[in-house]
């Protein structure tokens, strides 16, 4: 599914050094992320000897705590905010999927070597296969994919929508001029999908059989939502609403759309579906996305 992922058969690239296994999370705030639980459960249901430690790293740090992941044992390690982009600079190689994204959420060590991968996309396309909202193959009966916001989520996004479901995609953003910039970085006049910017009005919603939320509004904030008075109605038929957000559980964007008869899900699936990815690259065992979710009290 993703080239830059090695395959289940692949060798651990820290296995041959004694001792535990060893991933990290780089982050900035770090102490709540449900990372840990995840790859732990990870590692016990594998059976290996493992460890993940959260640990905060601030963006002047960033460069000694990469170098240490060069050392034998370290499997690699996980990038969340501030440091998805950051890193770039570091590494001594990207996959396919981390260079269209420009954000590497995982990293790899290979005897020393450092790669950066994105496991954000194959895992947000991962999730949405799993609900049911792939692609057809018919582009016309599939219609185009809306992803609202034009931050670090949205980029996986609409690379997600683009380029592994081949979709047009409408980005719509609070600040029109970052989805348009985020557009032209995909313009390609010889591709058969295009991506865009627009405001809602010039949405064909009847044709629009997916929305995914990558905007922050509604994190933390149960009244926040990215389209407020929205008529779900407009969608097609069988439409999901896919919120990136997991924090709360249903957000209000999930709840309006839920009301009016629309599928909507949290991106707790994204979550665990980008965890197993890291993991499989890391350790060569595909651990069952259940797994990952039963660590984050959730359940597919
Ligand atoms: P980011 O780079 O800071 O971008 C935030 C985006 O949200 C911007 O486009 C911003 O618009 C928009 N936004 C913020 N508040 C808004 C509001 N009240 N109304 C409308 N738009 C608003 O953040 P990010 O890294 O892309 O993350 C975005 C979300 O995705 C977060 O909630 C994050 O937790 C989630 N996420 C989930 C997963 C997962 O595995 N489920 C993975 C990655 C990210 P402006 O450009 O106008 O500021």
């Amino acid at each position: 599914m993703n080239p830059g992922l090695p395959s289940p058969d692949a060798p651990a690239p820290g296995r041959s050094a004694p001792g535990p296994l060893r991933a990290f999370l780089y982050a900035d705030p770090a102490a709540h992320s449900l990372s840990p639980a995840m790859h732990r459960a990870a590692f016990a249901w594998a059976g290996l000897n493992g460890e993940y430690e959260a640990v905060r790293v601030s963006p002047a740090d960033l460069p000694g705590a990469l170098a240490r992941l060069r050392r034998g044992g370290v499997v690699g390690a996980n990038l969340s905010l501030p440091h998805k982009e950051a890193a770039l600079a570091h590494l001594d190689g990207l996959s396919e999927a981390a260079r269209a994204v420009g954000a590497v959420n995982t990293i790899i060590h290979q005897e020393g070597r450092l790669v950066g991968e994105n496991t954000d996309a194959p895992g947000l396309l991962q999730a949405l296969l799993d609900w049911g909202a792939g692609s057809t193959g018919h582009r016309e009966a599939d219609g185009p994919v809306v992803v609202l916001g034009a931050g670090g989520a949205a980029r996986a996004a609409v690379y997600t929508g683009l380029i592994l479901l081949e979709r047009d995609v409408f980005i719509v953003n609070r600040t029109r001029e970052r989805a348009e910039e985020l557009a032209a970085f995909w313009q390609n006049e010889d591709a058969d999908c295009q991506a865009q910017a627009a405001d809602l009005a010039e949405i064909p919603w009847s044709k629009v059989r997916l929305v995914v939320n990558a905007s922050s509004a509604g994190l933390s904030n149960p009244d926040e939502t990215p389209l407020p008075g929205f008529d779900f109605s407009a969608l097609a038929a069988g439409a999901l609403v896919y919120d990136m957000v997991y924090q709360p559980r249903e957000t209000r964007l999930m709840r309006e759309a839920r009301a009016a008869g629309v599928r909507a899900e949290n991106g707790l699936s994204m979550l665990a579906q980008q965890a197993r990815l890291a993991f499989l690259a890391w350790t060569g065992v595909d651990v069952p996305v259940s797994v990952f979710l039963g660590a984050l009290g959730g359940e597919k």
